[in-house]
């Protein structure tokens, strides 16, 4: 990871266009006419093999004639020639390069090894940083480089878009241009060979003309350095990130609850949460974030003052607000007392102000006079609905000028509506203030900035203590796992995960071995009743699915007749299955207990994964789950299960009072701290822990295991 030579890209003196071309609809026509009409301060080099004018300008006929090392090399010709233009590039001496090429994971006949792969050694060999390929390129508004075949230009703005897509990079910048909307810097990635959102969002957290980074992302390359370098660029800039494919991978060959519940999204999530990166649901929700931050970067808090001219709209922006963390601003008897004497009597008397259908244009600046003053106030929300009375585009000239006036930056518009309202919402961007048509949208651009910049407070805020771990005994957990391996088993028996839960110091119930019905009585009878016996098998993992565990059993003796007719029912219900057994547990009786699941799964992009939800038989069910990345501590294990709904029922409610919370604060670093040590846990449960108000204590335990490769790095998180 390095921002090494990104300067070449983004602040780019000169560049070169490899296949710079004039014929009509290709692509190195298109860039070509893109790069002139955007105005590109520096020198535009334009390489072609007839050495003809191109859109005007001279070109070269090849890299070796060109008559200096261009800062930025933009190439488009065929995926073949990418790795030789590369080689040319880097002997003259350049470090920079975009390939728009697509299709350079075609292997090369004459050397067996792809073109990207070749592509990769010659940019390493001579220190060249290379974005894409298969990417649609790079504006940057600012120095007019639009070296890209985009459909449109942009232009310059405060927030940057690193995109993975080409094709949303350019429905993205239309969006724009219709709704002037600027960029700082506009990347599409592509294939990314080279320069991913690593690199580039650490560089953009340095610039100063970028207040924001938006992120479309289709997969992260590497996990270690995708957090690194968000939890380094979240205590600087806000960082957004809108994530296609919402749908769980590789959930369905679980063996354990976790690994089916935990689905590759929420694993994002988690990753994004912890990050500091913060998830915008869709475009749309993009689109109004940054259609706020191009005009207001900053915001009060969560309070909001409404005021308008009436109606649902009102509502559903209140609506809209609560839903997303928001508050109205409670006014004061104050501020009431002043607008009594500028608004009629039927005036809201409340937030939302409403300043009834017929307010022209003064009565919403009188009122907004007022608001300013109050100190209560802080962000408001001006919203018009049109009605036959009034005219929106009155109301907007006359709010608008109150704004020039106090120069607040604390107003933005909602114009609710089409082509009615459209003259005054065009007022409203040519005054530099968001505004939308829709109060929602509005709404929730708010929020999505306010929390924001509780983000940032908190990433800047948060002092991050290392794990709280209890003692465990690593190795003896080590040789155990080894034992299972070299049996050539993936899967612990519940015996045998119990001991290592109890090496790394996490309570479990008693429990023994037994081989048949005399041997459960004779262990029975050393236990404490009443019993708990369970089906024991390697080839049984989910064991009440089989119908073998029987609660609550009351005497030695009726352990043995559970246990006989156990052993025989299921040796005729799975004859291919092998009976060990059971095991005989004491039951553990609480008044109220409650089930909480422990978990752990392998993200294939994140790696290990914690999660922590309802626990019991009913898990997939109930899907009231919650993921966190190792390593935790206390205060990062209990904001993920403070977001479980189990969470409100353990705080107490009517007559049963607080569970040990930290009890399973604890099991979740104890296993956090397991998935460090022990590469091999893949999966985990710790299902049910059953806690009540004195302790939590895991009755089942399942854990599964596979031989790693050694020296690979698992863990999304090295250093927080
Ligand atoms: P499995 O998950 O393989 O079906 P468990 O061992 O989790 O089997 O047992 C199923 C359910 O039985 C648990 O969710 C819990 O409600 C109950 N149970 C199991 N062991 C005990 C125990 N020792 N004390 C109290 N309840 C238990
Ligand atoms: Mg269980």
């Amino acid at each position: 990871m390095s921002t090494k030579h990104l300067d070449k890209f983004f602040a780019a003196k000169s560049l070169a266009l490899i296949g710079a071309s004039n014929r009509p609809s290709s692509v190195g026509s298109t860039i070509m006419k893109n790069l002139l009409d955007a105005g590109f301060q520096g020198k535009i080099f334009p390489v072609n093999p007839k050495g003809e004018l191109i859109h005007g300008v001279q070109s070269f006929t090849s890299v070796a004639a060109l008559p200096e090392a261009p800062d930025l090399a933009v190439l488009a010709i065929p995926p073949a020639a990418v790795p030789s233009t590369i080689e040319q590039l880097g002997q003259k001496g350049n470090h920079a390069a975009i390939v728009i090429s697509a299709g350079l994971n075609a292997i090369d006949a004459n050397t067996g090894i792809n073109y990207q792969q070749q592509t990769l050694e010659f940019a390493h060999k001579y220190d060249m940083r290379v974005v894409g390929p298969n990417c649609l390129g790079l504006l940057v508004p600012r120095i007019g480089l639009n070296a890209s075949f985009s459909a449109c230009s942009a232009i310059n703005g405060k927030v940057a878009f690193i995109s993975q897509s080409g094709a949303l990079a350019v429905s993205v910048l239309d969006w724009a241009k219709t709704n002037d909307i600027g960029f700082s810097h506009l990347i599409s990635i592509g294939d990314a060979c080279d320069l991913r959102f690593p690199d580039i969002i650490e560089y953009l957290a340095d610039d100063p003309e970028t207040n924001a980074i938006f992120m479309y992302i289709e997969s992260i390359h590497d996990r270690e350095e995708f957090m690194r370098s968000a939890l380094k660029v979240s205590k600087k800039k806000p960082l957004f990130a809108i994530k296609s494919g919402r749908v769980a991978e590789g959930a369905a060959a679980a063996a354990s609850h976790t690994g089916a519940l935990a689905g590759g999204d929420d694993v994002y999530d988690a990753a994004f949460e912890r990050a500091g990166v913060q998830r915008l649901e869709d475009l749309e929700d993009m689109y109004a974030a940054v259609q706020f931050l191009a005009y207001l970067q900053k915001v009060g808090d969560e309070n909001l003052t409404i005021l308008t001219n009436g109606g649902g709209p009102g509502v559903l922006a209140v609506d809209a607000l609560i839903k997303s963390g928001g508050h109205l601003t409670k006014l004061s008897d104050d501020t009431k007392a002043k607008l009594d004497t500028v608004l009629p009597a039927t005036w809201s008397h409340a937030n939302p102000v409403d300043i009834i259908g017929d307010a022209p244009g003064d009565r919403y600046a009188e009122a907004l006079k007022i608001l300013y003053k109050a100190p209560e106030v802080k962000d408001i929300l001006v919203m018009y609905v049109p009605t036959g009375i009034t005219s929106g585009l009155e109301v907007a000239e006359k709010i608008l000028s109150a704004e020039a006036e106090e120069k607040s930056n604390r107003i933005f518009g909602c114009w609710v509506g089409g082509d009615i309202v459209k003259s005054g919402l065009e007022l409203w961007r040519e005054a530099k203030l968001p505004c939308f048509y829709s109060s929602e949208k509005g709404v929730q651009a708010f929020m999505t900035v306010v929390k924001s910049q509780e983000l940032l407070r908190a990433r800047n805020t948060q002092d991050v203590k290392k794990p709280e771990v209890l003692p465990v005994k690593k190795d003896e957990a080590r040789k155990i796992i080894q034992n299972v391996l070299n049996s050539g088993r993936s899967i612990l028996t519940e015996m045998e995960a119990k001991e290592v839960f109890s090496l790394y110091n996490i309570p479990v119930a008693l429990t023994k071995i037994a081989k048949d019905g005399d041997d459960a009585k004779r262990i029975a009878s050393e236990l404490k009743a009443p019993f708990v016996v369970k089906i024991y098998s390697k080839d049984i993992v989910h064991k009440s699915d089989a119908g073998g565990v029987v609660v609550g059993v009351k005497t030695p003796d009726d352990v043995k007749a559970v246990t006989d007719e156990m052993l025989t029912r299921i040796g005729k219900n799975f004859p291919n299955a092998k009976l060990d057994g059971v095991v005989v547990q004491e039951m553990i009786v609480k008044k109220n207990p409650h089930e909480v699941i422990v978990g752990l799964t392998t993200d294939p992009i994140f790696g290990p994964a914690l999660m922590v939800g309802t626990g019991g038989t009913a898990v997939e069910i109930i899907k009231d789950s919650q993921i966190a990345l190792p390593p935790l501590n206390k205060a990062q294990a209990l904001s993920a299960l403070s977001k479980t709904k189990i969470y409100d029922l353990l705080k107490g409610y009517r007559d049963r009072p607080q569970a040990k919370i930290d009890d399973i604060v604890q099991t979740i670093i104890q296993v956090a701290q397991l998935v460090i040590d022990l590469e091999e846990v893949v999966e985990l449960d710790a299902n049910p822990l059953l806690v009540d108000e004195h302790n939590a204590i895991a009755v089942d335990a399942r854990i599964v295991v596979k031989t790693q490769e050694q020296g690979k790095q698992r863990l999304a998180i090295v250093n927080q």
